[in-house]
C-alpha cells in the first residue's frame, strides 16, 4: 500500500530524531514547515516557506534529509528538489495563463467551426482614445462589459460610420474573451446573421440549430443593425433572439449608423425594444481629438510623427478616422522607401495628393453650399449673410444639416462656415430632421439632394 506524504513525512522526521538525534528547535523551525509535495521516483520535492529557509535546510540538513528519505522509502537513488510557496504560486498562474490561452485557442476553433465572425484583437478599451464626442459610448461600453445586464441593456451605440463603434464592440468581447473565459459571448454584423439565417434555411437545416447558436449565450454583440431595415423575417429573428435573452437577464449590445427612432421599415417591438436600455452616441472628434487618435495611431504603427505634422493631418483629414489610418500608413511607406524622415513639408507634399484625392471624392461644405443655392436658386452669399427670408432660410438650414450628416461636421464648425451661433445649427438641423420624419415629399427631396451631391 502507498503511504501518504504526510506519513511518509512524519516517518523522515522520526528518523531524524531518532537516529540523528536532532533537536526539537531544529525540527519545529527548520524540518517541520516544510512539506512533501510530490514524489515521483526517487525525486521528492519539498515545500518550503521561503528562499532564506531553503537555504539554510539545503545548508545544514540536505544529507541527512537524503538519507532520512533513503530509509523511508527504501531506495537508494533519492533526490531533493525544494521549491517555495512563492515559486509554486508563479508555476500555478503560468499554469492557469497557460489554460486561459488553450481556452482562447479553443474558443477561436469553435467560432470558425460555427462560422462566427473574427474580432481583431487589437482593438481594445485601451487603445481607444476617449474625447467629448465619444466618452458616454467608451464609458457605457466599459460598464456593459464589467456589469453584464446591470446597466444599460441592451446598450444602443450609434453614430456616423467611421467613428469607433466596430471598435469599441470589439474591446468588449476582447476583454471578456480575456478575463470571463466562462462567458459565452457573440460578435456578429446584421449582415453575417442574415446571411446566416439564410443558409439555415435554405439548407433546411433544423432551426433550433440556428436558434441555440444566438439563444444561450450570455453576451451578444449585433453590429450595423441598420441592415435589418426592411427585412422582415430577420427582424422577427432578431426580435426573438432578443427577448430569449434579454428576458434571461444577458447584455445584448448593438451598434448601428441611425438612432432608433431613425431606422425605417422596422418592426415597433423592436424599435421599442432598442430604445429600451441605454442609446448613446458617438459624434464625430474634434481638431484636439482627431490630433489624439492619430498620435495613438502613429505609435502603433511604428511611426514617429512630429507634433506640426499632427496638427496639419487633424486639421485636413476631419470627416472619418478610417482616413487617418490611410494617412499614417501613406507617410509610413514614404519614409520607408524614400528613407526620408516625417517632417512637415514631408507631410504636406506626400498628403497633398492624398488629400486631394479625398477631397475630389468627397463633398465638401462649399460643394453643399453651391449645390443647394443653385437648386433653391439663392445667392451663395445670401446663405452665409444676413438675410433671414424664407427661402434663404430654407436653403440655410439645408446646408446645416447635409454638413453634419453627410460631413460630420460638429455644430461649431458648420457655425464657422455659415456664420452662425453653434445653437442655430443645431436647431437647423432639428428642423430638417423633423420634416424629413413628417413629410414624406421632403424626405424624398433630401435623398434626392444626397444623391446628387453624394455622385
Ligand atoms: P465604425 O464601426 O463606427 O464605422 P470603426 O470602429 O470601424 O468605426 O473605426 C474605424 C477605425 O477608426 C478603426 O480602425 C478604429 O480603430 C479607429 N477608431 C475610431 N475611433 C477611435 C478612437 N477613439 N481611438 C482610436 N481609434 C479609433
Ligand atoms: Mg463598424
Amino acid at each position: 500500500m502507498r503511504l501518504s506524504n504526510e506519513i511518509i513525512f512524519q516517518g523522515v522526521i522520526d528518523y531524524l530524531v531518532e537516529e540523528l538525534e536532532y533537536i526539537d528547535v531544529t525540527i519545529n523551525l527548520w524540518i517541520k514547515p516544510m512539506k512533501i509535495l510530490s514524489i515521483e521516483d526517487g525525486l521528492v520535492t519539498l515545500l518550503c516557506e521561503h528562499d532564506f529557509k531553503r537555504n539554510q535546510v539545503l545548508r545544514s540538513y540536505h544529507g541527512d534529509l537524503i538519507e532520512a528519505f533513503k530509509i523511508e522509502l527504501e531506495r537508494d537513488d533519492i533526490e531533493l528538489d525544494f521549491i517555495t510557496k512563492e515559486e509554486l504560486e508563479a508555476k500555478e498562474k503560468e499554469k492557469q495563463a497557460e489554460e486561459l490561452e488553450k481556452k482562447r485557442e479553443a474558443d477561436l476553433a469553435a467560432r470558425r467551426a460555427e462560422e462566427l465572425p473574427m474580432v481583431n484583437p487589437a482593438y481594445t478599451f485601451e487603445n481607444f482614445v476617449v474625447g467629448s464626442s465619444n466618452r458616454v459610448a467608451y464609458e457605457t461600453s466599459l460598464l456593459a462589459c464589467r456589469n453584464p445586464a446591470e446597466y444599460y441593456n441592451p446598450l444602443f451605440l450609434y453614430g456616423p460610420s467611421g467613428l469607433g463603434k466596430t471598435h469599441l464592440l470589439f474591446a468588449i468581447i476582447n476583454e471578456i474573451l480575456d478575463k470571463r473565459p466562462d462567458f459565452k459571448v457573440v460578435y456578429i454584423t446584421c449582415e453575417e446573421f442574415t446571411n446566416l439565417l439564410i443558409d439555415s434555411i435554405s439548407k433546411k437545416t433544423d432551426p433550433m440549430e440556428f436558434r441555440s447558436k444566438f439563444r444561450n449565450l450570455d453576451f451578444l454583440l449585433v453590429d450595423d443593425i441598420q441592415f435589418l431595415m426592411g427585412k422582415k423575417a430577420v427582424q422577427e429573428e432578431m426580435f426573438h433572439t432578443f427577448e430569449a435573452l434579454f428576458n434571461r437577464g444577458k447584455q445584448i449590445v448593438f451598434a448601428s449608423d441611425k438612432q432608433p427612432s431613425e431606422l425605417e421599415n422596422i418592426d415597433k417591438r423592436l424599435i421599442s425594444r432598442f430604445s429600451a436600455g441605454g442609446v448613446m452616441d458617438i459624434q464625430p472628434p474634434d481638431t484636439e481629438l482627431r490630433q489624439a487618435i492619430f498620435k495613438r495611431k502613429a505609435e502603433s504603427y511604428g511611426v514617429d510623427i512630429p507634433n506640426d505634422v499632427l496638427l496639419y493631418l487633424a486639421e485636413n483629414i476631419r470627416t472619418n478616422i478610417r482616413q487617418i489610418e490611410g494617412a499614417i500608413k501613406t507617410l509610413k511607406a514614404y519614409s520607408l522607401i524614400g528613407g526620408e524622415e516625417i517632417s512637415f513639408p514631408m507631410a504636406k507634399r506626400v498628403l497633398s495628393e492624398y488629400l486631394k484625392k479625398a477631397e475630389e471624392d468627397n463633398v465638401n461644405s462649399e460643394k453643399i453650399i453651391k449645390y443647394i443655392s443653385m437648386r433653391y436658386g439663392v445667392k451663395m452669399d445670401d446663405i452665409t449673410g444676413a438675410k433671414r427670408d424664407a427661402a434663404v432660410k430654407n436653403a440655410r438650414h439645408i446646408c446645416a444639416y447635409l454638413m453634419r450628416t453627410m460631413l460630420n461636421m460638429t455644430f461649431k464648425e458648420i457655425g464657422t462656415i455659415l456664420k452662425r451661433h453653434h445653437s442655430t445649427i443645431m436647431d437647423s438641423c432639428d428642423n430638417v430632421t423633423e420634416r424629413i420624419k413628417t413629410s414624406e415629399k421632403f424626405k424624398r427631396e433630401m435623398d434626392s439632394i444626397e444623391r446628387e451631391l453624394g455622385n
